[in-house]
């Protein structure tokens, strides 16, 4: 069954609404946004001055941490002074994990609870052990028992409830039968569901997060899939946890967002940042402004489907066009970036490339506008003075341009793998032909910017010798549609289509991701729209496994725009090209300072490239989420630090001064330090 109305198009799921105190989650709701405050909860005025301010900056639900009953008992002081404040239709929502006597509390006092389906009434043990059907059984009925008495209060009392399951913290239960898995995170939240549909209670929101935006839009993917077989239509709430601080931590939480809200799903959304939290509100505004723009827009003549398995990640089986100079394509390499320069800025080529803050981010590919025989000529006067040349040379040619006017520019390109740059549309077979011939005997290649709807009518040229060195991309007037009305409302759709065309027509070129300004789905100027854009239609290719060139054109500088390309690449775990962080955004629980801490640890290992370091306020979701780090970090104990080695707890209780050593000579230990360069 389908996890969505459309891959190609936005068609928003129709879910129950589910009501939050006077906020309305799902139905025909706008996308609500949501977040966290960070304070103590037990100092009622720190947290009462954070909720304040995150809702005067538009945080439409306002999470506060319950870790004991004293915590959640000064959810009523809060809950007072913030209505005295005048924010008395802002819901609060307490956070749960481990203990039931403390959302028994919570639950008085607050509009919503959420609940951690992997920690409720478990202590976690990471015990590996087989469990019967009969030990399962009794595991579940002591869980009916533990949770029940919560659902029969929230019922009572109007509250509703988020069964939020976290990737980093399943129950040995789940883990033991199920692994680390997106099955085992949707298995987690319907055993917690279905306990609570047993009692009649159905104001439940749900959320699958993981700090790995592939897995957490496989399991809400999975989650999806599963509630339609057995008819259920409760609101998702959207989220990439510990996605870190600054531009990776809004991309990997665009890539995760983005990606589910184009396909429909998603009711409310929390990006989670190691920052201040209102600091994650401008940001959640932007992705849910994006999105609802596409609500409403379907075509009924567009297919649903396509052949990508959408519960599994694989990359696309593609055939290599044969680049050499180091910069080899295909699915066993990473794909491959590529910068637009300006004709006149060519001659500067040399030094973008050897630029000193790209050499853990290489410009590959230039791409450079030709618009005359003269300008063809000028291409190949700047190519053959630079001292220094890309793997290889993308020339976006003007449609009137023949083949034979661009021959002074390929005579200067030696060594360079050169590529055109053309639109073709259905009625242009023979001139695609033409192109694919010259190319064939230049040794060169061509990038075809189509749509899928024309892909049919090119296709006999497509079979011709020749077109083995050929990659695709989208046609940037992909909305156009194809005359019989057909017309896209994403570009993430548009280039999904495109690679189901491709497949038909028994291709299996390359494909290069072009985000230039038709591709955006609502752009503006700002860098933070751009990042998102890229972001939503980079990341959401990637994770479906597409892609093998990727350009960022809709930003100008061409260095800046190198750097977001491989940024998007990390996020979406395509290519790694420093050193990955996992950084909760804390919270109340949290047991020293997050931003402080990452800042710090982040300036003595940033150069450690392809090193995973996971920085966690407390244990709540540490081990789990760690699961894929090298090492980690995190809160033990007021002022004490545990560090792990990958899922391992190494030293306990270390003092807080001494971590940031002990965590050096760990990595040492384990042969992943390497000194940072000299500055030039
Ligand atoms: S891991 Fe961080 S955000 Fe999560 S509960 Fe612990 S301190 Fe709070």
């Amino acid at each position: 069954m389908p996890y969505c109305g459309s891959r190609f198009q936005t068609v928003r799921r129709r879910t129950v609404e589910v009501p939050v105190g006077r906020v309305g989650v799902g139905g025909a709701n706008p996308i609500r946004l949501q977040s966290m405050t960070t304070s103590d909860t037990q100092d009622v005025a720190a947290t009462v001055r954070q909720s304040i301010a995150l809702a005067e900056v538009g945080c439409e639900i306002v999470r506060i941490t319950a870790p004991n009953v004293q915590a959640a008992r000064c959810l009523r002081e809060i809950r007072e002074k913030f209505t005295a404040a005048g924010f008395g239709a802002v819901p609060l929502v307490a956070d749960i994990h481990f203990l039931p006597s403390a959302a028994m509390e919570a639950v008085e006092h607050v509009e919503k609870v959420r609940v951690n389906p992997g920690n409720y009434a478990d202590k976690k043990r990471f015990a590996v052990r087989e469990y019967s059907d009969a030990d399962y059984d009794r595991e579940l009925q002591r869980l009916h028992e533990a949770f029940s008495p919560l659902v029969t209060r929230c019922k009572e009392l109007g509250r509703s409830m988020r069964i939020g399951t976290n990737h980093g913290s399943l129950s040995d239960r789940i883990m033991n039968r199920y692994g680390d898995t997106p099955l085992g995170m949707v298995e987690s939240a319907l055993e917690f569901l279905r306990i609570a549909e047993s009692h009649g209670y159905r104001d439940i929101i749900l959320s699958m997060k993981s700090s790995n935006p592939k897995v957490m839009i496989q399991a809400y993917r999975l989650l999806v899939e599963r509630m339609a077989r057995e008819d259920m239509h409760y609101p998702l709430h959207l989220g990439v946890t510990e996605a870190g601080d600054g531009e990776d931590g809004r991309i990997k939480g665009a890539i995760g967002i983005g990606s589910l809200l184009l396909d429909g799903l998603g009711d409310t959304i929390r990006v989670s940042l190691t920052e201040d939290s209102v600091y994650e509100i401008p940001v959640a505004r932007a992705i849910a402004d994006k999105a609802m723009g596409l609500w409403g827009s379907s075509s009924p003549s567009l297919p649903t489907t396509d052949s990508v398995d959408p519960y599994h990640f694989e990359r696309r089986q593609v055939a290599s066009p044969g680049f050499g100079n180091g910069c080899p394509v295909g699915p066993e390499h990473p794909p491959r970036v590529m910068v637009r320069v300006k004709a006149e800025s060519l001659p500067g080529t040399a030094a973008l490339l050897g630029d000193p803050r790209l050499v853990d981010c290489p410009v590959e590919g230039i791409l450079v506008r030709v618009d005359s025989e003269e300008g063809a000529a000028q291409v190949g006067s700047d190519l053959s003075k630079a001292s220094a040349r890309p793997a290889f040379l993308v020339l976006e040619l003007d449609p009137g341009l023949a083949p034979e006017s661009i021959v002074p520019a390929l005579s200067a390109a030696a060594g360079t793998a050169v590529v055109f740059l053309r639109r073709f549309g259905a009625a242009d077979a023979a001139d695609l032909a033409r192109w694919i011939e010259f190319s064939r005997a230049r040794a060169c290649f061509l990038a075809a910017a189509v749509v899928a709807d024309d892909v049919p009518a090119l296709t006999p040229s497509l079979l011709l010798p020749g077109s083995d060195r050929m990659i695709f991309t989208l046609d940037p007037d992909f909305r156009r549609g194809s005359g019989d009305g057909l017309r896209q409302s994403h570009s993430l759709g548009a280039y999904r289509r495109l690679v189901e065309a491709l497949a038909a027509a028994g291709l299996r070129s390359p494909v290069w991701i072009r985000n230039v300004p038709e591709t955006e789905v609502r752009g503006d100027n700002s860098f933070l729209s751009k990042l998102l854009e890229a972001s939503f239609l980079t990341g959401g290719l990637l994770c479906d496994g597409i892609g093998d060139f990727l350009s960022i054109e809709t930003e100008a500088d061409p260095a800046r725009a190198a750097r977001l390309a491989y940024n998007v690449l990390q996020g979406a775990g395509a290519r790694i090209s420093k050193t990955e962080f996992v950084a909760c955004p804390s919270c109340g629980r949290t047991l020293f300072d997050l931003q402080e801490t990452t800042q710090r640890i982040r300036s003595q290992t940033g150069h450690l490239k392809g090193v995973k370091i996971a920085i966690m306020g407390c244990i709540v979701n540490g081990p789990g989420e760690m699961a894929d780090a090298d090492f980690g970090y995190v809160g033990g104990a007021p002022g004490k630090i545990n560090l792990y080695v990958g899922k391992q707890c190494v030293q306990y209780n270390i003092p807080q001064a001494e971590a940031d050593a002990r965590l050096m000579a760990l990595i040492r230990e384990h042969g992943k330090w390497v000194e940072p360069a000299l500055p030039a």
